[in-house]
Parts: C-alpha cells; sequence; structure tokens
C-alpha cells in the first residue's frame, strides 16, 4: 500500500488540495488505487502552530511517503516573520532533507485555451513540453554568499554559480531517461561563452548523454537565446534541462505560454533508490493567493494536474495518469472554466464545480483506460 503525505499549507493551498482528497478518493473506490493518506501542516500554519514553517514530525512522515502533496504557503500576515522561519523555509527544507534535486514543470497547451495564451493560437496549439530544472545547487545556495559592509559606505552582494560533475550527472540522467519515453529529443540551456560553469555543464551532459542514451537527439542552447525561442517558437522543444537560476527563468516563461497559473503542475523528485523509486513532492506552480483565498473560487486544475503527475512518477500508473488529464481536457472541451481562465459564453465554476465537472469526466471516459 502506497503512503501520501498531504501539505495543503496556507491560502487556497487548503481549498485545492480538499479537492485532490476528492480525486484520490476516486481513485480508490473505481480504480483500486490502494493508498493510505496522511495530512500536517506547512508554512504560515506550521509556523503560527509550532513557531517553524515545517516541523520534525511532518518532517519524518515525509520521509516516510511514497509521495507528499503540497498546496501552498505564505500570506501578508507571514510577511514579517524571521527568515529562517518564514513561510517558504517550509519547502526549502523538504527539498534539501529530501533531495529532491529535480524539479519538472510541463508547459501543456489546451486547445480549448488556446487563445487565453500572449502567443498566437498556432504557435502555442498542441505545445507539450517537459522543462526539467536542478533543483539543489548552483547559484541560489553556492558559497560563499552574503553581504558584505566595505566600510567607505559600500556594500557587496555576492551569490556564487557553482556546480559539480554529480549533479550535473544526476539532472542530465534524469532528463535523459524522461526524453527516452517521449519524443528523444533532449535539449540542454547554459550560457557556456560567459560561465565555466556553463561550460562544465555542457561537457558534463554530452557526456551522460552520449555514454547512456545514445539514442537520444541532443542540442545545446545558450540560455538567453532559449528564452527568445521559447517566445517564438516553443513547439521545437520536447524535454528541455537546465540549472536551477536558468530553470526558474525558463519555466516561467514556458508557463505563461499555457495560459493561467492555475493550470500549471509540477513534480520534484529525488534519486532512485536500488528499487527505482524515488521520493516525491507534487504541488501546484501558484502560491496561496491571498486575494482570493476562502472565496471557493481557485482553479484547482494545477493541483489536480500534478497528482496526475504522482500516478504517473511515483505510482507507476500511467494510464490513470493519462485517464485524469483527458478528463481535465474533456471538461475543459465542454466549456466548463473557473475564474482564471473565464471566457465569453462559457460557464463559470468556482473550485468544487470544477472538481465535480473532473469527477462527472472520470465517470464518463474511464472505461477507455482500463
Ligand atoms: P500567487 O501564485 O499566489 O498569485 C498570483 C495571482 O494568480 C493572484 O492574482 C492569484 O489570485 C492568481 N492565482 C494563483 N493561483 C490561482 C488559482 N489556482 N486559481 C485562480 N487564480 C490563481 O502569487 P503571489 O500573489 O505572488 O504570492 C502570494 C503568496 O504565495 C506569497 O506569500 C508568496 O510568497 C506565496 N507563494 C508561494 C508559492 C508556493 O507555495 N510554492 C509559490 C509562489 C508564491
Amino acid at each position: 500500500m502506497g503512503k501520501i503525505l498531504m501539505l495543503p499549507g496556507d491560502g487556497i493551498g487548503t481549498e485545492v488540495m480538499a479537492e485532490v482528497r476528492r480525486i484520490i478518493d476516486w481513485y480508490g473506490t473505481q480504480r483500486g488505487f490502494d493508498v493510505t493518506i496522511d495530512e500536517d501542516l506547512v508554512g504560515g500554519c506550521a509556523y503560527d502552530e509550532h513557531g517553524q514553517a515545517i516541523s520534525d514530525a511532518a518532517m519524518e512522515k515525509a520521509h516516510q511517503s511514497d509521495a507528499v502533496m503540497l498546496g501552498a504557503v505564505g500570506g501578508p500576515q507571514w510577511d514579517g516573520v524571521a527568515y529562517d522561519v518564514r513561510p517558504e523555509a517550509g519547502l526549502l527544507r523538504l527539498r534539501g532533507e529530501l533531495g529532491l534535486f529535480a524539479n519538472l514543470r510541463p508547459a501543456i497547451c489546451f486547445a480549448a485555451l488556446a487563445d487565453a495564451s500572449s502567443l498566437k493560437r498556432d504557435i502555442i496549439e498542441g505545445l507539450d513540453i517537459l522543462i526539467v530544472r536542478e533543483l539543489t545547487g548552483g547559484v541560489y545556495f553556492g558559497e560563499p554568499r552574503g553581504i558584505e559592509d566595505l566600510g567607505d559606505g559600500q556594500r557587496r552582494g555576492v551569490n556564487t554559480q557553482v556546480y559539480e560533475t554529480y549533479e550535473i550527472e544526476r539532472i542530465a540522467r534524469v532528463a535523459g531517461d524522461l526524453a527516452m519515453k517521449r519524443d528523444k529529443r533532449l535539449a540542454s540551456a547554459e550560457k557556456r561563452n560567459v560561465m565555466e560553469s556553463g561550460l562544465l555543464w555542457n561537457e558534463e551532459v554530452t557526456r551522460v548523454i552520449g555514454n547512456e542514451f545514445p539514442e537520444l537527439e541532443l542540442e545545446h542552447v545558450l540560455a538567453d537565446n532559449c528564452a527568445m525561442q521559447l517566445v517564438r517558437n516553443p513547439k521545437q522543444y520536447d524535454v528541455l534541462v537546465t540549472d536551477n537560476l536558468f530553470g526558474d527563468l525558463l519555466s516561467d516563461v514556458a508557463a505563461m505560454l499555457t495560459g493561467s497559473l492555475g493550470m500549471l503542475p509540477s513534480a520534484a523528485l529525488g534519486a532512485a533508490d536500488s528499487e527505482g523509486r524515488s521520493k516525491a513532492m507534487y504541488e501546484p506552480v501558484h502560491g496561496s493567493a491571498p486575494d482570493i483565498a476562502g472565496q471557493g473560487i481557485a482553479n484547482p486544475i494545477a493541483t489536480i494536474m500534478s497528482f496526475a503527475m504522482a500516478l504517473r512518477y511515483s505510482f507507476n500508473r500511467g494510464q490513470d495518469a493519462d485517464l485524469l488529464e483527458a478528463a481535465v481536457t474533456h471538461v475543459l472541451d465542454k466549456g466548463i472554466r473557473c475564474g482564471d481562465i473565464m471566457q465569453p459564453g462559457m460557464e463559470k465554476v468556482g473550485t468544487v464545480g470544477m472538481s465535480d465537472a473532473i469527477l462527472a469526466s472520470l465517470n464518463e471516459l474511464q472505461e477507455q483506460y482500463s
């Protein structure tokens, strides 16, 4: 039996996660998905309860689970709390202690939403790319770092972009594995023209892919050109692997191609153990949306699609993941929308209404996926 730890967090995190629980229950009764679900606090609510953004007990549960499903953390009421116990510290602790070094961010453009993108329909319709971002290294963690007082009225801020071979090897392997399961095309983005860490990245990715995934077509692209290409012709990419900093930027660019934050799922994976299982955390890309929290209008699709990724990557249930993604597509094709993706002439629903519609589509479509 599998184990899921749910960490709904703050703001709309609790609202969208309640809908994921209904979807999981449906998979339990209809598709024999056998899991135990535990729940705990993360973010501002954990700070209010324990004085830290995630308790040791919740961390222990995360270590024992096959998948962590996280909602969102943060909100203006915690803006003043100390840096090391701020809500986001809970996310960083989870990622760090679970060793979640690979961040998977798909950017999929649903045909029904193509007009919500800021790009023309023909450029983004049918878009399906997967950005694999290195998550635990690079400039966000490198030493030395800090702000130094130079004593003459000047200060110096320092961060260090640093990668070692093993960090590049393992992310290249995750990306190579994923590319083999998709279109067998991998692009790798860095800035080898101006950064030694980029040169090392380029050389190590070339070596790992050449030795371990000889069937893959590997392309190297400079990260700034990649940003331009993502806007000019995003469909040229299938899987794109890049470091922490460039991945942060490029995945946001790719995300916006698809229209709304309320639609974007993500996964963070660790290294596979001897049985091929990885620690994993699944979460929507959006935050706690304090501006709409408590109103029952948050779009739950990003979190529900994150659960589809959990089905695929943590529970090896690809067909169940396909079914859930098809159910979401079906609902959008029927013209059912939450406020963030509302278009003229469509039927507007709230958080619960959207998952009601997805559950109805699951019932309608499930025979095609057995
Ligand atoms: P946000 O993603 O919470 O919201 C940005 C805008 O998108 C808001 O107008 C919001 O209403 C809308 N939005 C987001 N998700 C939506 C959904 N599912 N349905 C409908 N509309 C949606 O980003 P923000 O406003 O910059 O940050 C709010 C808080 O969330 C901050 O405290 C921030 O630190 C935190 N945050 C947390 C995470 C995380 O938990 N991973 C990520 C980003 C921001």
